[in-house]
């Protein structure tokens, strides 16, 4: 089956309110024109420099996501063009995002990031630290970003009871930031979760955003 064959069979599993980011990290622009040739628009990466890379080369109507882990001397070269960042869990992130937007006089939305895996590696906040942001005086004064949501990655395992309670515990902190934070703002509406191997349990659970990679470009190869 080919790019253009594989997304159209996980589209008709998503519902039409759920949002598919095509993942083409380390894959050929080949790929994504391939894909982009049949209809898909919106595809996610997680290194800046191949993001701006590839945003130079292909048509500019396509909606780029930043989905990992951003350091903040790489914000420069995505600010310019990014739709939505994935990946933000610091203050400190999100005044580089402001600054950045601001020169290009725009507003960057960004999903706050937790850490709902078991695994020590992955990135994220917990909810004490994400209202530490939300209340702080300096977050407030940020006129350049917008926070549209939640993201967050499930522990790499084939326990099926434990992903599911990692996605509630996400939906359960996208409902609390809701009333808490942002009740009055339409715009809060994100919840990023699902990946190739877990989406299906995702979207059960509540998810907006289905960021998917290898199910639709094959398995990556990291080693050259
Ligand atoms: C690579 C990546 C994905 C896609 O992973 P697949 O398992 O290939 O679907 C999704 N989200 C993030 C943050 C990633 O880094």
């Amino acid at each position: 089956m080919g790019i253009a064959d594989k997304i159209a069979e996980i589209k008709k599993e998503l519902n039409e309110n759920v949002k598919l980011v095509a993942v083409s990290k380390t894959k050929p622009v080949e790929d994504i024109l391939e894909a982009y040739n049949a209809g898909h628009k919106i595809f996610g990466e997680n290194k800046a420099q191949e993001l701006s890379g590839k945003y130079d080369v292909l048509p500019k109507d396509i909606e780029w996501h930043f989905i990992g882990h951003l350091q903040t001397n790489k914000v420069k070269y995505i600010a310019p063009f990014v739709s939505l960042i994935h990946g933000v869990d610091s203050l400190k992130l999100l005044k580089t995002i402001n600054k950045e937007a601001k020169k290009k006089d725009r507003i960057i939305d960004c999903l706050l990031q937790f850490h709902i895996a078991e695994e020590e590696t992955k990135f994220g906040l917990n909810e004490t630290e994400a209202e530490e942001i939300l209340n702080s005086i300096e977050f407030k004064e940020l006129e350049n970003i917008r926070i549209t949501g939640v993201m967050g990655m499930a522990t790499y395992t084939s326990d099926t009871e434990q992903i599911i309670r990692e996605f509630r515990h996400l939906k359960n902190i996208f409902d609390t930031l809701k009333e808490k934070y942002f009740s009055s703002e339409d715009a809060f509406k994100e919840i990023s979760m699902g990946m190739s191997g877990d989406y299906k349990i995702a979207v059960e659970e509540g998810s907006t955003i289905v960021r998917i990679g290898s199910a639709i470009f094959g398995a990556r190869n990291y080693t050259k």
